[in-house]
């Protein structure tokens, strides 16, 4: 249960789940379990061993690991703000960043053994810690916080503070770097308990897991929900069907956050048939867009309630979800839905111009919401190319609004299509490539064309042994879709390039084609 008096900030939350459930275990990862109350404790170590250091920005770079969420709090209760870093960044990349956005103090994981060397001689002044032992020359977590105080400490974190330096996924570009307040983090559950409605119960039993990489609002904002709820959280260091079949085996998780492709991984991997589902009450899934079939499949395969969610970054995750009532197989139009506004959430279509749009129209989604971000660190003009002094958030997701109110995204702007003049959204096209038999993954791209400008061009996977004729294809789907929207061409590649959020990189698709012309 959520105490709405401990919501001023997330380290206020740690204080208080402490005190009501001291014994229960908070984190559970790799044979190591922390209770609520020494979870507290080494938040109150971080927080002594960061104030010596006059650390205000922590960063960490490395897989998920139970630690990590110690090092996340600490830094806030000390008024600071952590910063995790994804680890799929190269180390050109990673100092990059570090270099625009300098933290005082850098905790790597044991991935990053070697890149670290190169990091700390292009960063001399970051303090570097390894979370663990034999990491080479540095000291590691846990020496270093347990030769800190265990007196409780002083708590600075305040509402309306920056709590979090979060990056978005890169999947358009550059990744931006998002500050995220204590009250952006906690408002949403605030607002659901306001109403005594939450969309998506926790009992004291239930049990999250953290399988979505925690540099990600889907990985580190689904454990705050666990977290703010006092429920056990179970970790993987990184996603990978065997271990999230073996979690809901044998830890009996019931609340799961994955992507797309995750969920696609897990349900048709050979040892599911073997899993006992029935401990699993709530699957969430978003980040990305849900192939219907997908969806269908899966809620065959789990048999619980699913709940699709919709946001970003910088909104700090979900602003629209579809319910598990509208998830009905013969509801299939709504189950394409991105969902109602969360509560709390106001979404708009908004035309080039910046003024809404009627129902049914396609234009631009913004969200006004209290859990939109304070803005993009350092970066003033794109805070204000992207957040409107209204409060109106601009997602760069082109959708529209049905008469009901739901949202249907239809892609992000940038992906969009122009051919022969007429707009082409790649989900409409990817979604009726879904359906052919011999396919498994589809992604839909423009490609440089004298005649058209952009054609439509398809970059599809397929289903294990099976076998695609290109011809048949085309052919088939010009019985689906208008013309102009077919693909006048098929690839077919192995596997599909995607970020550490799952998403699908189509600018990685598209660059072979547009070489040397966008
Ligand atoms: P960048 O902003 O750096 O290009 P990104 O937008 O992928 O990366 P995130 O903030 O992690 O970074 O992702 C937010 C985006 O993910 C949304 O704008 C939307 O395009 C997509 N998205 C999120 N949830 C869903 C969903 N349920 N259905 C479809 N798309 C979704
Ligand atoms: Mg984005």
């Amino acid at each position: 249960m959520i105490d709405p008096e401990a919501m001023s900030s997330i380290s206020a939350v740690a204080r208080s789940a402490a005190q009501r459930a001291p014994d229960k275990i908070c984190n559970r990862f790799e044979g190591r379990d922390t209770t609520f109350k020494d979870f507290d404790r080494h938040v109150d170590q971080v927080a002594h061993g960061l104030d010596a250091g006059a650390a205000k920005v922590v960063a960490y770079l490395g897989k998920n690991c139970d630690h990590v969420f110690e090092i996340f709090i600490g830094a806030t209760r000390v008024g600071g703000m952590f910063a995790p870093l994804n680890w799929r960044l190269a180390p050109a990349e990673i100092i990059e960043i570090l270099r625009q956005y300098p933290p005082q103090m850098l905790f790597f994981g044991p991935e990053f053994s070697e890149a670290i060397k190169e990091i700390s001689a292009a960063l001399p002044d970051i303090q570097i810690l390894a979370m663990e032992e034999g990491d080479g020359p540095w000291e590691t977590y846990e020496a270093w916080r347990d030769a800190q105080s265990s007196e409780p400490a002083a708590d600075r974190a305040s509402t309306h503070d920056p709590a979090m330096v979060l990056f978005t996924s890169g999947t358009t570009g550059v990744p931006k770097a998002v500050l995220l307040s204590h009250s952006n983090l906690l408002q949403p559950k605030l607002d659901s308990l306001a109403v005594k409605h939450i969309y998506d119960h926790w009992d004291d039993e239930d049990i999250g897991f953290v399988a979505m990489p925690l540099a990600h609002i889907g990985g580190i904002g689904f454990w705050t929900i666990a977290f703010v709820n006092c429920c056990t959280s179970v970790i993987l260091r990184e996603f990978d069907p065997v271990a999230a079949l073996d979690a809901i085996h044998t830890e009996r998780v019931s609340k799961l956050f994955v992507v797309p492709a995750a969920l696609q991984i897990v349900i048709q991997h050979p040892e599911a048939k073997r899993v006992d589902f029935s401990c699993v009450k709530t699957v969430m899934y978003g980040a990305a867009p849900m192939p219907l079939p997908l969806l269908k499949e899966a809620i065959e395969v789990v048999g619980c309630q699913f709940i699709q969610c919709y946001g970003m970054t910088e909104t700090t995750g979900t602003i629209a979800i579809l319910p598990p009532e509208d998830h009905v197989p013969e509801g299939s139009e709504r189950m394409r839905s991105a969902g109602r506004p969360a509560m709390g959430c106001e979404i708009a279509i908004f035309d080039p111009n910046g003024k809404p749009v009627k129902a049914g129209e396609i234009g631009e989604v913004a969200v006004r919401a209290p859990a939109n971000m304070l803005g993009y660190w350092k970066n003033p003009e794109a805070t204000t190319k992207t957040l409107r002094d209204d409060g109106w958030l601009l997602s760069g997701d082109a959708g529209y609004l049905d008469e009901d109110g739901y949202l249907f995204i239809h892609d992000r702007i940038k992906d969009m299509i122009i051919s022969g003049g007429e707009n082409v959204y790649p989900a409409e096209v990817e979604s009726a490539l879904y359906a052919h038999p011999s396919i498994s993954e589809a992604a839909v791209i423009g490609v440089p064309d004298p005649k058209w400008g952009e054609a439509v061009r398809a970059v599809v996977t397929l289903k294990p042994n099976a076998t695609l004729d290109e011809k048949e294809v085309l052919a088939w789907m010009r019985g689906k879709l208008a013309a102009f929207k077919c693909p006048k061409a098929i690839d077919v590649i192995d596997v599909m390039p995607r970020n550490a959020s799952g998403k699908l990189l189509k600018r990685d698709l598209r660059a072979p084609y547009w070489e040397g012309r966008e």
